[in-house]
């Protein structure tokens, strides 16, 4: 027998061919006047038509990823590939589908903002606006549809290890800067997604822990910032947590993805998994969650992918369930502009502009916070010093690439010695000591003789500047960037927590013995918030706290200590004495006990603990001191509108700049009921307000307060509730520098429901 021709057949390709085009088959392809790829019809008008010209196979290919960073294209509907990327900072490398090695890609690199707690410390919305601004407009450029931020945990404890991702330890102050960074991503045309919700205020146990809270804790101090985003921000991505939530996993959580944020709160863009946070399948498909995304491969096997879809076929779920998480994927796929036509005029993206540095620059210089300034040590004075030394690891060490999941690849990152190098030039001589060694591995250096030397240095200098404090750890491959495993324990880390409050590496012994070699000593402190300072602060004039400031921190920081930038950042957590100080360590209440940590503290987060409890913090939350002074006067509270309606009142007051530079003040209003019925904190922020005066000059701010601002969450009734009664209104430089105060009277308890609320 002659051997089979091991072509096709002429004759079968001729009926593949032919099949291929059936009739069916060509209806299938989108004419180009289909709704779903016309601009000009409404989003829901194109949802329903792109959704109904989808297979099952196809719909279950949008509900999970086909690689760590993306979802499938569709190409016979022209859908193409979703990329999602971190972070919350700036727009992280690329790394492989498979592997979170980094790619070595030459163009994956971005420029590097300052992390999110300082964001917070610039207490500007307006320049949250421009930070979103710039991460979106990169992530647009280097073709990401999901811009994975902002994180907007609530800071519990100090040593959360992701506190430097998140907005602090205030829901108002956490709300207005996480919705303007989201305005500013979602105007380029990239979706935002924020994270890690809910109750993920800790790294330590993070895949495991189960929180419990009460309701109250949950609606007042958790949930604002969340809620801000999707009702004020339009975020379009909800980022579930890895920890659970009364029991159940936060990406399988029926009451808070679907009672709570598609219920109370009417979201209707998609939720989307932690990366491997998804357990259960029957959970995640019931509970609310729209999108599975993760570590482990193959992607057909995620929960959302094949056990899915055999649960469809097999009956067990409704073809309804999956049409709604896809409805909610293709929202988010048509608000960034899949089928549009480029538009000239609208956002195309660009990457590390001068306008992006300097938005950078700006964003690090107003975080910076004067936490203390005795007998004007700073700014300093360059005419009359001829030596500086600087002291510190801190001061050399690069940043931008560290910190887990938020881990940059920047342009460049300017060092602390290298800005205050740059800022001093040939003016005085800077001379550097390294003073204490972050390493953990045998051969680190000794640290009484890095000591002996700095201390040596310090002696003879005009001005001694030691740039103390933690650093960023944890990258996924932290072993090729010669960190080494336990230096998480006491750095700024994703998966853990510090170990305690304490300056590591012998920086206590280090700042004392300087100061007491060299008074005119500066220390600035580079972390994500609180450390302890009892061991040198009251011999040591001025402090600053400087955050992890980007790729521009580092000219940023010698602004602020020459004298060029006015310090204007305010302190968005408290720092405490001690940490047992400090409210879940004072009662026992962190990390939680047999893998339950109930937030016993309840409503009393940061200062609201420190003020109900009386308990005095090192520097209070909204404290920052500034190269000037203000003045405070004239308060007046107007009320506004018709009195029948819903009340609102207009606060007003003036500030004057009484000092001799120019600068900024932010203002803040808190609220305090009198003689509350239900259990409230002393006094709560409800409003700020950030403003530059020349010398002598005075401006009239107004902050407004809605009814919402008077009131606590209600278990009972599932609502808001403002009860008649007297407020004080409470004005301050900070939390504990009261300028003015007035009474307000509210004459009849209102009752709102979450819908009707605009914030809270
Ligand atoms: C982090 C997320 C991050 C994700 C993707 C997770 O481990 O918790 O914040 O967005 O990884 O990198």
């Amino acid at each position: 027998m002659p051997p089979r021709p091991r072509h096709t057949p002429r004759i079968l390709c001729f009926l593949l061919a032919a099949f291929a085009l059936t009739p069916a088959r060509a209806a299938d392809r989108p004419a180009d006047h289909a709704p779903y790829l016309d601009p000009t019809q409404p989003t829901e008008v194109r949802v329903a038509d792109l959704l109904g010209r989808l297979t099952l196979e196809e719909k279950i290919s949008l509900v999970h990823g086909d690689s760590k960073f993306s979802t499938p294209a569709i190409p016979r509907l022209q859908i193409p590939k979703r990329w999602f990327s971190d972070g919350p900072h700036g727009v992280r490398e690329d790394t492989g589908p498979d592997t979170w090695l980094p790619m070595g890609h030459t163009d994956d690199f971005c420029t590097a903002m300052p992390v999110l707690i300082a964001l917070a410390a610039t207490w500007n919305p307006d320049l949250a606006r421009s930070y979103g601004e710039v991460i979106g407009s990169e992530a647009r450029k280097r073709g990401k549809q999901v811009l994975i931020g902002p994180g907007v945990n609530i800071q519990r404890t100090p040593l959360g290890g992701r506190n430097f991702e998140y907005l602090g330890e205030d829901p108002w102050l956490a709300s207005r800067i996480a919705v303007n960074d989201i305005r500013g991503i979602q105007s380029q045309g990239v979706a935002a997604c924020v994270k890690h919700f809910a109750a993920n205020n800790q790294e330590r146990d993070r895949m495991s822990v189960d929180v419990e809270m009460d309701e109250r804790a949950l609606r007042e101090i958790y949930l604002p910032a969340f809620k801000a985003a999707v009702r004020e921000g339009g975020v379009l991505c909800v980022m579930g947590a890895y920890n659970r939530f009364r029991g159940d996993f936060c990406c399988e959580n029926d009451y808070l993805l679907n009672h709570v944020l598609k219920g109370d709160w009417g979201f209707r863009g998609a939720v989307i998994s932690d990366w491997g946070a998804v357990h259960d399948t029957h959970a995640a498909v019931l509970h609310g969650l729209d999108l599975e995304m993760g570590t482990e491969f193959p992607y057909d096997q995620f929960h959302l992918a094949q056990p899915f879809l055999d649960g469809i076929r097999r009956g067990d779920f409704p073809v309804a369930l999956l049409d709604d998480k896809v409805r909610r994927n293709l929202r988010v796929i048509l608000a960034t502009g899949a089928f549009d036509p480029p538009n000239p005029g609208g956002p195309s993206g660009a990457i590390n502009t001068p306008e992006h540095q300097a938005v950078a620059r700006r964003v690090a210089e107003e975080s910076m916070v004067l936490l203390k300034n005795d007998n004007r040590a700073l700014p300093l004075e360059l005419g009359k010093i001829s030596s500086i030394v600087v002291i510190g690891e801190d001061a050399v060490r690069l940043q931008c690439h560290l910190g887990g999941s938020a881990r940059l690849k920047a342009f460049y990152e300017v060092s602390p010695l290298e800005g205050i190098l740059r800022r001093v030039g040939p003016r005085a001589n800077v001379t550097f000591s390294q003073g204490y060694s972050s390493r953990l591995t045998p051969d680190a250096p000794d640290s009484a003789i890095l000591i002996a030397k700095a201390v040596r240095a310090a002696r003879s200098a005009d001005v001694v500047i030691v740039v103390a404090g933690l650093n960023l750890a944890r990258a996924a491959n932290y072993k090729a960037l010669g960190l080494v495993q336990g230096e998480d324990e006491h750095f700024d880390a994703e998966e853990a927590d510090r170990k305690d409050l304490g300056l590591p590496y012998h920086q206590d012994e280090l700042i004392r013995s300087v100061v007491a070699a060299n008074p005119k000593t500066v220390v600035v402190l580079v972390s994500a918030g609180a450390v302890e300072m009892g061991a040198w602060l009251d011999r040591v004039p001025a402090v600053l706290q400087a955050w992890y400031g980007g790729m521009e921190g580092g000219n940023a920081l010698a602004g602020i200590l020459f004298g060029d930038i006015n310090p204007s950042g305010k302190l968005p957590c408290t720092f405490p004495v001690r940490l047992s100080d400090s409210p879940a360590h004072a009662l026992g209440a962190y990390p939680g006990r047999d893998g339950v940590e109930r937030y016993s503290e309840g409503l009393l987060v940061g200062y609201r603990w420190y003020d109900t409890r009386q308990v005095a913090p090192l520097f209070p939350f909204g404290h920052g001191l500034s190269y000037t002074r203000f003045g405070y006067s004239g308060l007046r509270i107007v009320r506004e509108g018709d009195p029948s309606t819903t009340p609102a009142w207009t606060v007003r007051f003036d500030v004057t700049n009484i000092g001799d530079r120019a600068g900024a003040e932010t203002a803040q209003v808190y609220v305090r009921e009198l003689h509350p019925g239900v259990f409230r904190p002393f006094k709560e922020l409800k409003g700020f307000s950030k403003v530059f005066l020349e010398p002598g000059e005075k401006r009239t701010l107004s902050v407004t307060l809605p009814i919402a601002a008077l009131s606590f969450y209600s278990p009972g009734l599932a609502a808001w509730v403002a009860d008649k009664g007297e407020f004080g209104v409470i004005v301050g430089s900070s939390s504990r520098d009261i300028r003015l105060q007035s009474p307000l009277r509210l004459e009849r308890t209102t009752v709102l429901a979450d819908r009707e609320l605009g914030r809270q």
